[in-house]
């Protein structure tokens, strides 16, 4: 029989993970079109001499989900080296206090207690009203695809909506658990992971702060971005091709169906196209005709700093957060405003306290991410104050005489970003709001088009290397068990 002709536009850890599940059987011929000369998109490291750290992802969250579906994909367990972060992470408040959170209950209670005496009674019932809430969520949200819209609207589905509250935003319902603003902020900030304001997602998504606690928050050894080595190794085992410098330009269709991808001038047949881009970006490459044409609003940026040390900062968590003064406020300019924060919270990664392979011997490497707008029309001139701001705070609060310790620095913004494709420079897609989740959210057969398929942060179920993976195993589905049918048929098997 001859092989399907596979071709994914971009090699994104979505659409790494989509060749991964689809080469298993070997009844495709699979290629991958990477406009950037290297793989994994926003999945790969900033470096600088011996200096190596993440550029993008950094919390490793739902580690289940991410070990079985690349164990589906062949890959075993034992090859992803993942350290459980215990402490999960600190956060630091203005008046100088800080919380601390832990992977076991008891624990956290006790941390609650001591911190913000009375509210560990009301940890216990979000952690068991949540709990429930995962489960209906998972099942009905993150292992169903819409392709048929009417499906997301069925009575079950209403209903599990109605009860995960999905009409209310995450900080209301954090609220009707926590009655200390500072823990309302902790339980709501999590929003952030995926571009989005607290009081602007749906209620949904505070499942990811009661992730943390149940699955635990994890890293992964050599950092986030390794995962792209290891999932390239088994893809070169399986012959699926690679072009890397090969941006996609052109889809060509004929009728209902896409024929040709055209990158770098070269045009070649496919029976199906998988799209890893950022939506709405992935329009500009089809025909007027079939363009979706739909307005989305773009997640929140980030103004990133990548340093390297002379020294680590050893008694701190990998993972820090600290707040602002009124992370309100600052929340406000970010998606409401958008301007620069002058006071921002911001969060810190430091994994060379944990991981000797990414610095010299002594030496360490730090990030820093400054939630900050995307989009045009953002007053970029007080950039430097900010940077310099924020510098002197994780000096005064975390890392004294930082700017001392500092060999290398590189800073990234939004600006940058989407210049390397990203949807207004925003980090993470399409923001996660209502009307962009669940149906609303491009899926995985975005265009009427019978075999043009999508992949990636902006498609159901959503952004964070899990979920995205998550999506791959959805389409590698669909594929295997939907799209067989037509193939078949179509050439007389
Ligand atoms: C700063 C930052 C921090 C983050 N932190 C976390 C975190 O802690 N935990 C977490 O789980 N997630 C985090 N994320 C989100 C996570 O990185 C993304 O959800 C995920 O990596 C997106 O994968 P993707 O496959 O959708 O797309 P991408 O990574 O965007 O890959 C898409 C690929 O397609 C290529 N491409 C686009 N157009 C074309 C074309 N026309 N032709 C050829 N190639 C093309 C691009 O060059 C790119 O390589 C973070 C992201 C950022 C930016």
């Amino acid at each position: 029989m001859k092989q399907n002709l596979t071709a994914i536009v971009g090699g994104g850890i979505g659409g790494l993970v989509t060749a991964l599940l689809l080469s298993k059987d070997g009844d495709r011929h699979i290629s991958i079109f990477e406009k950037n000369d290297h793989l994994g998109g926003r999945l790969t490291y900033e470096k600088h001499g011996e200096y190596k750290i993440d550029q993008g992802p950094t919390i490793v969250l739902l580690p289940n989900m991410l070990l079985d579906i690349l164990e589906e994909g062949g890959i075993p367990r034992s090859e992803i080296p993942l350290i459980s972060c215990d402490p999960l992470y600190d956060i630091h408040f203005k008046d100088g206090t800080t919380f601390t959170k832990f992977p076991d209950p008891d624990r956290q209670k006790q941390e609650l207690a001591e911190k913000f005496p009375g509210q560990e009674l009301h940890f216990d019932r979000f952690l068991s009203d949540m709990k429930l809430r995962f489960l209906q969520g998972k099942t009905q949200f993150l292992e169903e695809s819409f392709v048929d819209k009417r499906s997301f609207f069925s009575r079950k589905n209403i209903q599990t909506l109605i009860r995960l509250k999905a009409y209310q935003n995450v900080k209301r319902m954090m609220k009707s658990y926590f009655t200390d603003e500072k823990l309302v902020d902790a339980y709501s900030l999590q929003t952030l992971y995926i571009g989005g304001h607290p009081q602007q997602s749906p209620a949904l998504y505070s499942l990811v702060s009661y992730s943390e606690h149940e699955h635990g928050i994890w890293y992964l050894k050599g950092g986030y971005a390794r995962l792209v080595d290891i999932i390239v190794d088994e893809l070169k085992k399986r012959n699926v091709s690679i072009y890397l410098n090969a941006g996609v330009d052109q889809i060509s269709t004929k009728g209902e169906e896409a024929q040709y991808i055209t990158a770098n001038g070269i045009r070649s047949k496919v029976d199906d196209v998988i799209l890893n881009g950022d939506f709405p970006l992935m329009d500009q490459l089809l025909p007027d005709k079939h363009r979706l044409n739909r307005r989305y609003t773009p997640s929140s940026g980030c103004l990133l700093l990548y340093m390297g040390l002379d020294k680590n900062y050893p008694n701190h968590s990998i993972h820090q957060f600290f707040l602002g003064s009124d992370f309100d406020h600052h929340m406000q300019q970010v998606f409401d405003k958008k301007e620069l924060p002058e006071d921002p919270s911001f969060y810190t990664f430091h994994p060379s306290i944990v991981d000797d392979t990414l610095a010299p011997e002594g030496k360490g490497v730090l990030y820093t991410l400054i939630p900050v707008p995307a989009g045009e029309g953002v007053d970029w001139s007080k950039k430097d104050q900010l940077i310099d701001h924020v510098i002197g705070q994780m000096e005064e609060r975390g890392f004294p005489d930082l700017r001392k310790h500092i060999n290398w620095m590189k800073v990234r913004t939004p600006e940058e970003a989407e210049q390397a494709g990203l949807f207004a420079g925003g980090s993470f897609g399409i923001a996660p709001t209502l009307f962009q989740s669940g149906v609303f959210r491009p899926q995985l057969q975005p265009y009427p088009l019978s075999n043009v398929y999508a992949v990636g942060a902006s498609v159901h179920p959503g952004g964070g290397v899990p979920i995205v993976m998550q999506g791959a195993k959805l389409l590698s589905n669909h594929l295997q068990y939907h799209a067989t049918d037509r193939h078949n048929y179509k050439r007389g098997v």
